[in-house]
């Protein structure tokens, strides 16, 4: 009989997937993931958001989970939400945590294959670094003094992965209400005080993946075939103008904006809503 898999070789259902939301995305955004990759990592993907939609709620089940935070863009109502995220996938026991915004495209095969690489020894906070050089913040020190400390951080918006051997260190400034108060001491958005927490409070390092995307680069310059190897994509508007991935088709920029429903095609062709090729 042929061998079964090693108990320890990496498998979808080992990582927990958790997209940022809110009230406002549920239909424009969140309805283009459920029928796009989350229909292929439906198990693994929990919708993280703060406010009760009972159409979701059907769709989602206990998947979609309704924080208590606000529904504002503030460092401590996106904070409330990291940490939210955080203890979910503390309490599901799996070996990975991938966060990503609700304007991303997770691709499960990419994600697969990259977390692989990795060997199970190491302390792992791999994504795309949202600067060229590491950012600096204050941290207060006892007697109104304060340390300059300086670090690198994955752009939340392009989306990022912590095994669980290094998020289980990070709980004393992650878990519960410690993220909202170590966001709170640094003043700085959700996504840098992750980085801050394994770099300056565990000395750590983020591992640089150009594999992950936010709309916040020119997407235009991914090649199509280079599209089936990157882990996340994303779309929206920048300087202006939409950005988006270039693919030719099957769908029109008119009927698919983002271009996600085009790309879901040229990933999973077998999708029954996408034109079924003729042999
Ligand atoms: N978001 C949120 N609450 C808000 C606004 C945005 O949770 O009040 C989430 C949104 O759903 C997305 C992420 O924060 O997952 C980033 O928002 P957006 O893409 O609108 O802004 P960006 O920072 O990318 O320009
Ligand atoms: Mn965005």
């Amino acid at each position: 009989s042929p061998p079964s898999p090693r108990p320890s070789e990496l498998q979808l259902h080992d990582v927990f997937i958790a997209v940022k939301t809110t009230q406002a995305f549920h239909h424009s955004r969140v309805e283009l993931l459920l029928n796009t990759w989350v229909s292929r990592t439906r198990e693994q993907t929990f919708i993280f958001t703060d406010s009760l939609d009972e159409g979701l709620q059907e769709r989602l089940g206990s998947h979609l989970v309704v924080t208590n935070c606000s529904a504002e863009h503030s460092h401590p109502a996106l904070s409330c939400k990291m940490a939210a995220e955080f203890d979910a996938f503390l309490a599901s026991g799996l070996r990975w945590f991938c966060h990503v915004d609700d304007d991303n495209y997770l691709n499960p095969r990419a994600l697969l294959k990259l977390l692989k690489t990795f060997p199970q020894t190491r302390d792992v906070y791999v994504g795309r670094p949202s600067l060229n050089r590491p950012i600096h913040a204050s941290e207060p020190q006892p007697h109104n003094r304060t340390r300059l400390v300086q670090f690198w951080f994955a752009t939340g918006g392009a989306g990022f992965c912590i095994n669980r051997k290094l998020a289980l260190k990070m709980a004393p400034w992650a878990s519960g209400s410690h993220f909202m108060d170590t966001s709170a001491l640094i003043r700085l958005p959700d996504d840098c005080t992750v980085g801050y927490i394994v770099e300056c409070k565990l000395g750590g390092h983020l591992q640089p993946c150009p594999l992950f995307h936010s709309h916040l680069e020119t997407l235009q310059l991914l090649e199509a075939a280079q599209l089936p190897e990157q882990v996340t994509l994303s779309y929206g508007v920048f300087e202006g103008k939409l950005n988006v991935i270039k693919l030719q088709g099957p769908f029109s920029p008119e009927e698919d904006p983002s271009r996600f429903h085009s790309l879901h095609c040229l990933l999973y062709p077998d999708t029954p809503w996408c034109p079924q090729l003729v042999a």
